[in-house]
């Protein structure tokens, strides 16, 4: 783990937002951050500081910090934003993937599977980001990248704050056929693939439903388990 306390506080903070245990609105307080990573407040809001430049967390005047919570209009820009920056990704990639990179993503995806036949949910959400992350690696384009890594940071918080309860998303047959595509070097239905597979994603969300959090910040943090 990285010895400097911002940096930790920094990747616990993603690590949690990625597996939805800091939802969308959680107060990330001073003190408690102080408190729980054992550092001066200094090293605090260097994290916060550097966790708002990521647009990941918002920071209000005299209220503290707070991570990000997207009105619906917001949330359906951001899915827009990745519509255009996955279809670019997606056409480059499918001129660079080896066969390697298909056998780590079919990799990627039966984790994706198991952790879902486990009911492992922060697994296979970390999981399926990931699989989005390895394409945008693969387009070798690093502005591309570092856009989609904050723009998936942020769908996953729209996920966790207006996802229709009960529903079980259909995301690792997207995954599948998107990779076959890859594999069949189709550009063409592979940017199909990949823009249908996102507007499954936003159909999943309804945004009437009001966001819900009574956990400690301990707990989104670290998992109940503690750390
Ligand atoms: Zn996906």
């Amino acid at each position: 783990m990285d010895a400097q306390p911002e940096n930790q506080i920094v990747t616990a903070v993603l690590n949690a937002i990625s597996e939805q245990r800091l939802p969308a609105g959680a107060k990330l307080g001073e003190q408690a951050l102080s408190d729980l990573f054992q550092c001066n407040r200094a090293n605090v809001r260097r994290a916060l500081a550097s966790l708002a430049a990521k647009h990941v967390v918002e920071l209000r005047p005299n209220r503290g910090a707070f991570v990000i919570a997207p009105s619906g209009q917001e949330a359906r820009e951001i899915f827009q934003a990745r519509r255009a920056i996955e279809r670019t990704i997606a056409r480059q990639a499918v001129t660079r993937v080896s066969d390697d990179d298909i056998t780590c993503l079919r990799r990627n995806i039966a984790a994706e599977t198991e952790a879902r036949t486990l009911r492992d949910k922060p697994t296979e959400l970390r999981l399926s980001q990931q699989f989005h992350m390895y394409l945008a690696r693969l387009s070798g384009n690093r502005i591309l990248e570092r856009f989609l890594a904050e723009l998936t940071m942020r769908s996953t918080l729209i996920l966790g704050m207006y996802s229709k309860e009960g529903h079980s998303c259909s995301n690792c047959d997207d995954h599948v056929g998107i990779v076959d595509a890859l594999m069949a070097r189709d550009a063409e239905l592979l940017l199909r693939l990949t823009d249908e597979h996102l507007r499954h994603l936003e159909a999943e969300l309804d945004f009437d439903l009001p966001p819900v959090s009574s956990v400690s910040l301990k707990d989104q943090l670290f998992g109940a388990s503690g750390r």
